[in-house]
């Protein structure tokens, strides 16, 4: 069974290159919060590979669609979205039906989109908390509850879940953030071990600090509590936790996620891949 699994792998990839020389040609990407900052680097990165892509996440409906129509002109791949709201999980099992429905085949999963509220615990909102939970958590069990089934009907899946350094250690004033991180990690590994003989992959990527809306209002949130300026900010933040004091790009954390939805990643299953800077190295 193993080596037929080894052999099957590599003689996929070969039938498709054959057709198209990319990577992921004939693959389906859902990507969740694919309308902004690291899933859109993703949804990127997966169509240049040649993945069909379902992209999702809020935004304005024009904007939404002009990058719609710009990814799939742009490297020649088919391009949908969807608007299920990660809040809510009859939306996100009707994203999952939607991809399945359209391609007839649910390849790869990436869970994504996320949001940040900071406070001290004695001060954080309840609503808050549960809202956190549900889209940086609950809405990865629901999307992979809907997604693995089609995956298995495949024989092929890849899960990749977006988590962050925040799943491996903490912060202050981020108590639901780094519940939802921990707890996405310790979820994937679940998935990976109970799919591990089914051709499906489950594995987290970890970044640190990233700049993207997300981490800028905490850029922001800093420049104005200590009266200095935007740039300043940034770099204070980095000096803090980050020893590259340099930013991971969304692009590298794209070719991390298509390197992990690839044939050579086939038996990488249940990691956490940690893009860092070395901030959790010491
Ligand atoms: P971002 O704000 O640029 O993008 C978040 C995406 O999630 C957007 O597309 C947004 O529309 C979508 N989203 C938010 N709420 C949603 C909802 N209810 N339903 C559907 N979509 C929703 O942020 P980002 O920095 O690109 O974050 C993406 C992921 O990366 C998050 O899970 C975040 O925790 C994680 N992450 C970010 C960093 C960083 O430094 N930026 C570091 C580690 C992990």
């Amino acid at each position: 069974m193993d080596l037929q699994t080894e052999e099957k792998i590599p003689a996929e990839r070969s039938k498709s290159e054959r057709k198209d020389g990319r990577p992921l040609h004939g693959k389906v990407a859902i990507i969740t919060g694919s309308t902004s900052g690291i899933g859109l680097g993703i949804a990127t990165a997966f169509a240049k590979a040649g993945a069909s892509v379902v992209l999702n996440g809020l935004g304005d409906h024009d904007a939404v669609e002009k990058t719609r129509k710009s990814l799939a002109r742009n490297q020649g791949v088919d391009v949908q979205y969807h608007a299920a709201n990660m809040e809510n999980p009859d939306d996100i099992a009707d994203m999952v039906a939607f991809a399945h429905k359209t391609y007839g085949r649910v390849d790869i999963l990436v869970n994504n989109a996320g949001i940040q509220h900071t406070a001290r615990v004695e001060d954080f909102p309840a609503e808050k908390w549960n809202q956190i939970i549900a889209i940086n958590l609950s809405a990865a069990f629901h999307s992979m509850k809907a997604a693995v089934p089609k995956m298995r009907e495949g024989g092929f899946g890849r899960i990749i879940n977006i988590a962050s350094v925040h799943g491996l250690v903490a912060s202050v004033e981020k108590a639901a953030y780094v519940a939802a991180k921990h707890g996405i990690v310790g979820l994937t590994k679940v998935v990976a071990l109970e799919n591990a003989e089914n051709g499906i992959t489950a594995n987290a990527i970890c970044p640190g600090w990233v700049r993207t809306p997300l981490v800028e209002k905490q850029i922001v949130a800093l420049s104005e509590k200590l009266g200095i300026s935007i740039e300043e900010a940034s770099v204070k933040l980095l000096e803090e936790k980050q020893p590259s004091k340099r930013f991971v790009e969304v692009e590298q954390i794209g070719e991390m996620a298509v390197f992990l939805a690839g044939s050579a990643a086939s038996n990488i299953t249940g990691q956490t891949m940690v893009m860092d800077g070395g901030w959790v190295a010491r």
